[in-house]
């Protein structure tokens, strides 16, 4: 079948290929335009599904992609009994920004803390904009003691970089709370570990990370 790549994950892909099976299989297309028909809907069913998985702003994936995900991921690592770690993290005092200079200045540093993010995990690991100034991490294979290391080095970076915006030098930090699947027993429990995680950082005093679990 044929496969238009708009870099969407595999699990999406078969999917949609699923589907447009499905959906060829149901009516009685003559062999000469069958060919031509699945490129058409190919074409269009990825464009909309990458738009419905994706975060206009930051380009990273969105909430509702995050949900089905976790769900997945932390099935699958009960199943192979594996580790699954994850990271919220949250802009320390964005309010402030947003109040001081404006949302267009407060879009700029959630675009570019997105392409810290980005350029700062591994290809496996999954993120995602879960909401405001917040972001999702999942570390498939990757105990809480292990992902310490990748958002350890996250915080430094967006300490140290140069967030500028029309000439002004903004000094950006982040909070972040880390857990793991380990001693949970569903995907929300290990959600709010991190969440309380994310809760103490702030309460130390921010620009730091916890972790539960
Ligand atoms: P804390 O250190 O406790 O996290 O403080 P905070 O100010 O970062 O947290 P708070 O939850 O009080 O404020 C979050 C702000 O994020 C509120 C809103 O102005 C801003 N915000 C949410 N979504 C967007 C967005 O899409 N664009 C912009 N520019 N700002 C946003
Ligand atoms: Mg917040
Ligand atoms: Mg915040």
């Amino acid at each position: 079948m044929t496969n238009i790549n708009f870099d969407l994950p595999s699990d999406v892909l078969d999917e949609i290929q699923h589907n447009i099976q499905s959906i060829i299989e149901s009516f009685d297309i003559p062999d000469d335009n069958k060919f031509e028909v699945i490129r058409k809907i190919n074409f269009m069913y990825t464009q909309t599904k990458q738009l419905s998985i994706t975060d206009a702003l930051t380009n990273l994936y969105n909430r509702r992609y995050f949900e089905t995900s976790f769900k997945r991921e932390y099935a699958r690592a009960k199943r192979y009994n594996s580790d699954l770690s994850i990271v919220v993290v949250d802009i320390d005092w964005f309010k402030k920004i947003n109040d001081t200079y404006g949302h267009t200045c407060g879009d700029y540093v959630l675009r570019e803390l997105s392409w810290i993010m980005a350029e700062n995990f591994r290809q496996t690991d999954i993120i995602f904009r879960y909401g405001g100034e917040e972001f999702v991490v999942l570390l498939t294979e990757t105990p809480c003691e292990k992902a310490i290391v990748p958002v350890s080095r996250l915080r430094a970076k967006v300490e140290e970089n140069n967030f500028r915006f029309k000439g002004i030098s903004l000094n950006i930090t982040i909070s972040a709370g880390i857990s793991s699947n380990k001693n949970t027993s569903d995907a929300d429990e290990m959600f709010e570990n991190a969440d309380k995680a994310l809760y103490q950082a702030k309460n130390d005093g921010r620009n730091c990370i916890r972790t539960v679990g």
